[in-house]
């Protein structure tokens, strides 16, 4: 697995963005997270070894934009030469997760077609508006590979009307850090539910830091937050 941020920085845009990590994190070092700016780790897919070896081997996923959105205007200038270098890379798996999946179309290389098959866009999901208005656009992009996170879960969806196997996971967490909002496991399993009638692979990714399980409010540690959601034992494989 590798990471690739691009650029850095971002505007909240909904709710999920409450308690962004990249704003909490660029606070310890007074740094303006709303300022997005090109980082010297953009040519990071193509680049080379002295030995002439791409620095991240053929065969890896790659997770994309993690402190920014791909598709935030401010990049616009930059997209193409992203897509450039993501097409290039055609034997790694890109995996980009968006919130603003309503700006996919913009600088869309003319190649694109049906989608570049090493792309996989995950759009964020984080509760019942957003379900209603990301998930037709979801659907609707052009993709190879699309999938939904739902993180942070800040309350029960219904994804069942747009749920196929057109959707190849759905993954589900909690909020992390201070101030996390509670996260209830009852949603959890309500989406696995909607996952397994529709036969689609789900993931619990993690719980949050506040998590309610059968009306009682447990405060986890970060390791218990991971560990928790994977002796759950609920994910369905692909
Ligand atoms: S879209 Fe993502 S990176 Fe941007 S502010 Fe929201 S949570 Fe943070």
């Amino acid at each position: 697995m590798a990471l690739w941020n691009p650029w850095h920085g971002c505007e909240k845009i909904s709710e999920g963005c409450l308690n962004c990590y990249v704003y909490r994190i660029d606070t310890r070092i007074e740094k303006d997270s709303s300022r997005v700016e090109k980082t010297r780790a953009f040519g990071l897919p193509v680049s080379k070894t002295r030995s002439g070896a791409y620095r991240v081997p053929d065969g890896e996923t790659v997770y994309t934009c993690l402190s920014s959105d791909f598709f935030i205007a401010q990049a616009d200038a930059w997209r193409p030469e992203a897509w450039r270098m993501i097409k290039q890379r055609e034997n790694l798996h890109f995996v980009i997760i968006t919130k603003r999946i309503e700006r996919f179309a913009v600088g869309l290389p003319a190649d694109w077609g049906g989608g570049y098959p090493n792309v996989e866009v995950c759009c964020t999901v984080e509760n019942r508006l957003r379900a209603a208005s990301r998930m037709p656009l979801l659907l609707a992009a052009p993709l190879k590979r699309r999938s939904v996170i739902c993180e942070p879960l800040l309350e029960a969806v219904d994804l069942s009307p747009w749920l196929s196997p057109a959707v190849a996971r759905v993954t589900a967490g909690g909020e992390s850090g201070p101030g996390a909002r509670a996260c209830d496991y009852a949603w959890v399993l309500d989406l696995r539910r909607q996952c397994a009638a529709a036969g689609v692979a789900f993931h619990f990714k993690q719980t949050g830091a506040r998590f309610v399980k059968d009306g009682k409010t447990y405060f986890l540690s970060r390791p218990q937050q991971l560990s928790q959601a994977a002796r759950a034992g609920i994910d369905i494989a692909p």
